[in-house]
């Protein structure tokens, strides 16, 4: 499909941030609008995949800069049409001067995620895999990037593409049960099929609960630091973080600004909230009762508690694990001040699981840390693919309620038409995760999302 606009141009780099800056063209007419600006080998000649050293000149032969072009014909390209980059010096002037010379010659600017939604629909990668794109350029640690990465290079759309044909194959058999109805046939044991829906379903389920940990790749673990006043919780936080900035800094030349109240372990970040209250060091007088403190714990998805094991009594911290239990957010028991602790409170947290620290000390934080990473682990699901997209996760449940209809359906011997119905119910959703099923609201709004270029 091709007309006379369908050549986009954008900026592939943010302008005035590097020493180059790269021009991203794409289109059926992006070779002869690039050749009419360019000075060198005509571009109309070269083979694909090659680079070429040239000026480029606005109309009164003014050479605006010495760039060079890599050629990439279509249909091996990123958006399988004939793509052109071209990579110029990195000011400001000298790129907007050439994209307007590009527009000026017949292009038209591209809109955000354009060039990832042209390979979208040219078939080169599915809607999941344009979307990693997106998260690939967002990723800001190890396991974002991995996941990203392996959402793109198709591992996500396997799963679904497996899980579909497993259900296509479940449909053809009601179908075909459907096409003899007056003669009451039955081709699919009943039995049989339940099994295969619980199969899909025990998939599905596990990409729904890989949600989760996808998340927590994503956003981090919000994390509280609790305990009564006087346990150390400011002293751990700042023995924490000093820890990361020292980190941080020793990389030379990092892009990476530091982020306040964060620290990153195996590339999980855990971001620690309510800092504020915790430095507010002036009312320690005032003590902040059990059930407060279990109240400020409930935007987290994980708290270290702090015990006082130096200054603390037996009653209180009795009463301290009581609430603790009753909450229903995971937490690490953490006793501080082992340097000085009264055995008699240190034998009190024997049972609990906890982690015996010196905040002041800094003994020990490789336990508290390796702990927190253990807690993390746990919510890894036994998918080998995560969910990290809130759309996706959401056609997976919605896959899953229609198989939950189909199961009910058979049980109670509906009609086959009715089964069928929920059958291709839980197909269109799966279809919504790849793009196999798209509307065009759905494509504008995922690839609005994306950055200029992309
Ligand atoms: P917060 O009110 O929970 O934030 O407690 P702070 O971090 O302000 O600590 C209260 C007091 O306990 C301070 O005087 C700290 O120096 C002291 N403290 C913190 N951690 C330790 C530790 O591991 N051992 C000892 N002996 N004292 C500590």
């Amino acid at each position: 499909m091709s007309h006379i606009n369908d050549t986009i141009v954008a900026l592939a780099t943010p302008p005035g941030q590097g020493a180059i800056g790269i021009i991203r063209v794409s289109g059926s007419n992006t070779i002869p609008i690039v050749n009419e600006l360019f000075r060198g080998k005509d571009l109309t000649k070269v083979a694909s995949h090659t680079i070429h050293l040239g000026t480029i000149r606005d109309d009164e032969n003014k050479i605006i800069d010495e760039v060079l072009v890599s050629v990439f014909k279509g249909p091996h390209s990123y958006t399988k049409e004939d793509v052109i980059e071209i990579s110029s010096h990195g000011s400001q002037y000298i790129l907007q001067k050439i994209l307007s010379l590009l527009i000026k010659k017949g292009a038209r600017l591209a809109k955000p995620g354009e060039f990832t939604q042209k390979a979208f629909l040219n078939g080169r990668f599915d809607l999941a895999q344009a979307e990693a794109v997106a998260d690939l350029i967002a990723s800001e640690n190890a396991s974002m990037q991995q996941t990203a990465m392996k959402q793109m290079r198709g591992g996500f759309s396997d799963e679904i593409k497996k899980l579909r044909e497993e259900l296509i194959h479940f449909a053809s058999m009601i179908e075909l049960e459907l096409d003899f109805a007056e003669e009451d046939v039955e081709f699919a044991d009943r039995q049989g099929l339940i099994k295969l829906i619980n199969k899909i379903q025990t998939l599905i389920q596990s990409l729904i609960a890989s949600f989760e940990y996808g998340n927590v790749i994503k956003s981090g673990v919000p994390t509280v630091i609790a305990g009564k006043p006087n346990a150390g919780k400011s002293t751990l936080l700042n023995a924490l973080l000093n820890e990361e900035k020292a980190i941080v800094s020793e990389v030379a030349g990092t892009t990476r600004d530091f982020i306040e109240d964060q620290i990153y372990l195996d590339g999980i970040a855990f971001r620690f909230i309510d800092t504020a209250g915790i430095r507010e060091t002036d009312d320690k007088v005032e003590s902040i009762g059990v059930q407060r403190t279990l109240e400020k714990m409930k935007q987290a998805s994980l708290v270290i508690y702090l015990v006082d094991l130096m200054n603390d009594s037996i009653d209180s911290i009795e009463e301290q694990l009581q609430g603790l239990r009753k909450s229903s957010v995971p937490s690490l028991i953490v006793g501080n001040k082992v340097d000085e602790a009264k055995p008699e409170l240190k034998a009190l947290l024997e049972d609990e699981n906890a982690v015996f620290i010196s905040a002041k000390g800094k003994v020990h934080l490789d336990d508290l840390k390796a702990r927190l990473q253990a807690i993390v682990a746990e919510t890894k699901s036994s998918s080998e693919v995560i969910v990290t997209n809130t759309r996706h996760l959401q056609s997976l449940q919605q896959t899953d309620e229609a198989l939950n209809r189909v199961i009910e359906g058979i049980n109670m011997e509906m009609s086959n038409d009715l089964v069928a119905q929920d059958i291709r119910s839980a197909l269109f959703h799966l279809g919504e995760i790849t793009g196999e099923v798209t509307t065009d609201d759905l494509l504008e709004n995922i690839f609005s999302k994306f950055c200029i270029g992309k």
